[in-house]
């Protein structure tokens, strides 16, 4: 049997596709940039039949939102995006029809805490929270070796937030919320506030504060929900120097020791490198070939 897996990994400006296998070995991968879904995706179909074209799942790890109603006619379409010609784009069915195997498709975020959850900063805990903080932010929980899924994955960027007392005269740049999570703390919100990203702003600048602590609080949002073993920060803001130490603190401080899981040795930084991507495609398609 052919144990080769097709990857991909869906992205608003680049697709990275890659043939990869169950030993988290990735074999080939090459990059499309993200153009229309006619083009794009017919694309990678035919790079990856190049490769082969015998597989024994499909993995994609994509951009959202989605829909993941497997019951749903548009099931593995996203739904409704900001990003011109892709709302309503079909992902999944073009590779389901291209190949005779199982497809699996999530978001890339889930992907992301799949994988971290089952070979990164999460491995070894029953239950791990994932949060993206780039520029969006998202996020997804690992509990019980499985992703968690109302109607379809959480939004977790778009919680509401208390405003920290010097973050005044911002509306948010969420353009459907304004100041939830994402509008105030994805890295285009900071630039907007202070004309550069948290890492090119002085050390002492309050921007670092302020965006610790909208962390912090959502961080204790997500322990009140969920009280994961882990909470695994990602994404281009949290490479942030000194970043993380600020969330752990502020989160300990305000949470007070009422949760189970202390925040100074919970919050950690992901344990996948450049690859985590394509490994999010490969943790999803993993569960589709072999699901529990
Ligand atoms: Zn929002």
């Amino acid at each position: 049997m052919n144990d080769k897996i097709a990857l991909v990994e869906a992205g608003g400006t680049k697709f990275i596709v890659g043939v990869g296998d169950a030993s988290r070995h990735i074999h080939a991968r090459t990059r499309i940039d993200t153009t229309r879904p006619e083009e794009t995706v017919p694309a990678a179909i035919d790079w990856l039949r190049a490769q082969g074209g015998d597989y024994a799942a499909v993995g994609i790890a994509s951009f959202g939102p989605l829909d993941l109603d497997r019951t749903s006619p548009t099931w593995g379409h996203i739904t409704r995006t900001t990003k011109p010609h892709w709302s309503d784009a079909d992902i999944a069915g073009p590779f389901a029809r291209a190949f005779a195997c199982p497809v699996a498709i999530d978001t890339d975020v889930n992907g992301a805490a799949l994988a971290e959850w089952k070979w990164g900063a999460g491995q070894g805990t029953t239950s791990t929270l994932y949060l993206t903080v780039g520029t969006g932010v998202g996020g997804g929980a690992v509990v019980g070796g499985r992703l968690v899924h109302g109607v379809s994955h959480p939004e977790m960027g778009h919680i509401r937030m208390p405003r920290h007392p010097a973050d005044t005269g911002f509306a948010g740049h969420c353009p459907f919320h304004g100041d939830c999570l994402e509008g105030l703390a994805a890295g285009p919100s900071i630039v907007a506030r202070w004309g550069a990203s948290l890492s090119d702003l002085p050390a002492d600048h309050i921007g670092h504060d302020i965006i610790a602590w909208y962390l912090a609080q959502a961080v204790q949002t997500f322990q009140a929900i969920l009280e994961p073993a882990r909470i695994v920060l990602g994404g281009g803001v949290m490479q942030t120097a000194g970043l993380l130490d600020r969330v752990r603190a502020i989160a300990w401080e305000h949470g007070g020791g009422y949760y189970a899981g202390d925040c100074r040795t919970t919050l950690v930084n992901p344990g996948l490198g450049h690859d985590a991507g394509l490994l999010g495609a490969l943790a999803l398609a993993l569960g589709a070939a072999d699901p529990r």
